[in-house]
């Protein structure tokens, strides 16, 4: 399935999803890369040694989520978006995703886009709560959504746009 489509599977997400008492804890990565290649960005942008060190440039990144603070700032640094930042903690309805964001231009803070699933399906409307500008590298969006919805949303599409 994932080799076929891209889209991760539920064994798939299972390995890279922390558990419930440290998503309960507060913001904390996950990262969605599931194909060995030469990259190795993500590893080098933590400068808290919560993305392991890779002893092969084709490494899966493996993640020490006690080591995690959730700053988001290894976000940026994957060509590949597949690193997002979930909040459990952000309210009693909503949860807080950090998620990257390439499209040009971008959303507003404060303004409702749509949320997508992994396959781009839409699984609502969210708004944006902050937008990151980071020169020459991947812009990141935070954005509001349902807790129902927190481990599925992984992209936005801005009304009126493609
Ligand atoms: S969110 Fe921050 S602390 Fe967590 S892995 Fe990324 S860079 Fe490291
Ligand atoms: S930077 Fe992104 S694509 Fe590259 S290894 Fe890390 S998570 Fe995977």
């Amino acid at each position: 399935m994932l080799k076929r489509t891209g889209i991760p599977t539920d064994d798939d997400l299972e390995k890279v999803i922390p558990d419930e008492k440290r998503l309960a804890q507060g913001p904390v990565v996950i990262i969605e890369c599931f194909q060995k290649i030469p990259c190795d960005p993500c590893a080098i942008s933590c400068k808290l040694g919560a993305i392991k060190p890779f002893k092969d440039i084709n490494d899966l990144p493996i993640v020490d989520f006690d080591k995690c603070t959730g700053c988001g700032t290894c976000i940026s640094s994957c060509p590949g978006l597949a690193i997002f930042v979930i909040d459990e903690n952000y309210s009693d309805e909503k949860s807080l995703i950090k998620l990257p964001h390439e499209m040009l231009p971008l959303p507003e803070k404060g303004e409702d886009v749509y949320a997508l699933d992994r396959d781009g399906s839409i699984l609502g409307k969210a708004k944006v709560v902050r937008v990151l500008k980071i020169k020459n590298k991947t812009n990141i969006i935070s954005l509001e959504v349902p807790k129902s919805t927190a481990m599925k949303v992984r992209s936005i599409k801005v009304e009126g746009r493609k």
